[in-house]
């Protein structure tokens, strides 16, 4: 087999290994991951309901102004009713009173309304907040074990990576550049074995030409005309002395 196709093969190889262990760092990490993710919803649920016990209180005060002026406005009626000249006068000011006085019951029934709440989303708050703190301990225990796990994994991908740059380095340059091309869209299918004259990406049928490419010994790479991968004949023993 061609020197180039061989060095592909190689960091084919190599490309998916490393891939291949992602999945087992997601897995180291999942536990810890799921922690802060539900340390980040809750505290947008805080923040959430921070803004609404707010809301809330302004509710209170708005109330609590009505309750203020409308007993300013009450002492004054008290004050006019002792200088009353007609009895029309007076039924205006008997009306007066009494809307005064529903009105500052309905605010005093309105403050408690949102008092009741508001003191259950501050509970809520305060709840949440202890789940904080037990979740950031949480998140620290497992920071440390999951760190040892997943160093590990880095540490051999990281072996992977320099037998890659290794054979990188004493391969031609411009196969390189061609291999991550369409490693940027077949990721770890871009180089593949042919099967009975078919594309190992596709599987569409190769032409007899390009079969016949496929199998010669030439310093060429061939790329399948359906899909653009790079071919090499799935002789198993030759793939084998490429991996080793
Ligand atoms: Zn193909």
């Amino acid at each position: 087999m061609n020197k180039h196709l061989q060095s592909l093969i190689q960091i084919a190889n190599l490309d998916k290994q490393i891939d291949d262990l992602e999945p087992k760092i997601t897995q180291a990490r999942k536990e810890l991951d799921s922690k802060i993710a539900q340390k980040t919803s809750t505290l947008l649920t805080i923040e959430t309901l921070q803004d609404q016990s707010k809301n809330l209180q302004h509710e209170i005060n708005e109330n609590d102004r009505i309750i203020h002026e409308t007993s300013t406005r009450l002492e004054d009626i008290a004050k006019k009713q002792q200088e009353i000249r007609s009895e029309k006068e007076l039924r205006a000011l008997n009306v007066e009173e009494d809307i005064a006085k529903e009105n500052l019951t309905l605010a005093n029934e309105q403050i408690q309304k949102l008092q009741t709440i508001q003191k259950a989303k501050n509970n809520e708050i305060t709840q949440l907040q202890e789940s904080i703190s037990e979740l950031d301990s949480q998140i620290s225990e497992l920071e440390q074990s999951t760190q040892g796990a997943v160093e590990v994994i880095k540490k051999e991908q990281q072996e992977i990576f320099k037998q890659k740059q290794e054979i990188i380095s004493k391969s031609d340059i411009k196969t390189i550049t061609f291999y991550e091309k369409i490693r940027r869209w077949a990721k770890n299918t871009s180089v593949v074995p042919v099967f009975k004259q078919a594309c190992g990406g596709c599987f569409i049928r190769l032409n007899d030409r390009i079969y016949a490419e496929v199998l010669s010994d030439e310093n060429s790479i061939v790329t399948c005309p359906h899909c653009g991968r790079i071919l090499y004949p799935s002789d198993k023993q030759t793939y084998q002395e490429c991996v080793q």
